[in-house]
């Protein structure tokens, strides 16, 4: 089946007591069961965190869309990434990329670590630096592409391959592509994590996780780890991803389309002095992207200068683009990664990692284009 009919229809079917052909919200935390212990019959559900039927579409959802075989709905993005990284022991290592989500950051180096597992932060856009940090317990590679805010890719496939070549699992962050643009699992990946807060949800109204494989052995042991901890997705946000991955394939078209159109107009403008954008022919790894993803996106960085002052003043003035942290939602949402999202990075940090103090970054929404061209027009005017 193509993508956009997967997104509506894998992992559900219509209800067989009435027909319903949209999967119930299933609002419980326990099941009668018809055998006791020991009778012949299996019971396949018992209770709520082990197992949902609105979970369960979810995740058979996501995974067609991966191309996985398997997958497991969390509580949060966080509680995903957690779960994943808990497969490992003390001990053992970690290369993580340098520029991951704040959160990620702070979950690995700030309580992972103290928990007896290592970590690396390297820039993993240059697979030499990978190879640099590999040491012996190097158990998996942890990769965001593209990452936030400054838009750099690594290179799927062959990151991959070296993970392999050292028997190391390979992990990639797909949530600012979604598999409507780039499906790692086909570059080799071994899982694929999401922040269904984002574009897989799509409506700023859930938060949530998501993490897809096609190895039932790393599929089984997720799933020992996602009942152990029990940070799962509730049933009601599990039905609102649900209604959400429907129209995914054609709201991730308009953002892509959307992204490019504003990209490039952003890029022509004499008060934007730069724009960090992979469908740019500017952005240093615009062949990568072209041959790793099959759209670019709506994830746009630009800089204005590099006075807090007056980003302060541009970002004031915008009325139809929203002040927010989060991203993929359908209202244009924009930050200012310096004082936001890697507020907590010391400035020298922030120097190294290109965030300066006129760096904004924008999740471009789906309204009229005109409308947010208009927006952006009037507050560079003040810059
Ligand atoms: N991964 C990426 C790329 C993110 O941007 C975020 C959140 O912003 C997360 C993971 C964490 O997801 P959540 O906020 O759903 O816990």
């Amino acid at each position: 089946m193509g993508l956009a009919t997967d997104a509506i229809h894998a992992g559900q079917e219509p209800d067989p007591s009435n027909g319903a052909i949209i999967t119930p919200l299933y609002a419980t935390s326990t099941y009668v069961q018809t055998h006791q212990e020991g009778e012949p019959g299996e019971v396949r559900f018992d209770y709520s965190r082990t197992i949902n039927p609105t979970r369960l579409a979810l995740e058979a959802n996501v995974a067609a869309l991966e191309g996985a075989k398997h997958g497991r709905a969390f509580a949060s993005g966080m509680a995903a990434i957690d779960t994943i990284v808990r497969m490992l022991s003390e001990g053992d290592h970690v290369i993580c990329g340098s520029n991951v989500y704040g959160g990620t950051f702070r979950l690995f180096d700030k309580v992972l670590a103290r928990q007896g597992l290592r970590f690396s932060f390297v820039d993993t856009a240059d697979l030499g630096h990978v190879e640099a940090a590999w040491t012996p317990s190097t158990k998996m590679l942890y990769v965001e592409t593209p990452t936030n805010p400054m838009m750099t890719l690594t290179d799927v496939e062959a990151a991959a391959r070296l993970a392999h070549s050292k028997d190391a699992l390979f992990v990639v962050d797909n949530t600012f592509m979604s598999p409507v643009l780039q499906r790692p699992l086909d570059l080799g990946a071994d899982i694929v994590v999401h922040s269904t807060t984002k574009f897989l949800n799509g409506h700023s109204d859930s938060v949530g996780g998501l993490v897809v494989t096609r190895s039932a052995e790393l599929d089984e042991r997720i799933g020992f780890l996602q009942n152990s901890i029990g940070g799962v997705m509730s049933p009601w946000d599990a039905w609102l991803v649900l209604r959400s991955t429907k129209t995914l394939v054609v709201r991730m078209r308009a953002h892509d389309a959307a992204g490019r159109t504003l990209a490039a107009w952003l890029e022509d403008h004499p008060k934007v002095s730069k724009v960090h954008y992979p469908g740019l022919e500017s952005h240093p790894q615009h062949e990568l992207a072209k041959r790793q993803m099959s759209g670019f996106g709506s994830m746009i960085s630009f800089e204005i200068g590099n006075s807090l002052d007056t980003t302060r003043r541009f970002l004031k003035e915008l009325k139809l683009c929203s002040l927010a942290e989060s991203l993929g939602g359908v209202e244009t949402l924009i930050s200012h990664p310096a004082t936001m999202t890697h507020g907590s990075v010391p400035p020298e940090d922030r120097a190294k990692l290109g965030i300066s103090d006129g760096l904004v970054r924008i999740s471009v929404g789906l309204e009229d284009l005109e409308d947010l061209q208009e927006d952006l027009e009037r507050a560079l005017r003040l810059v």
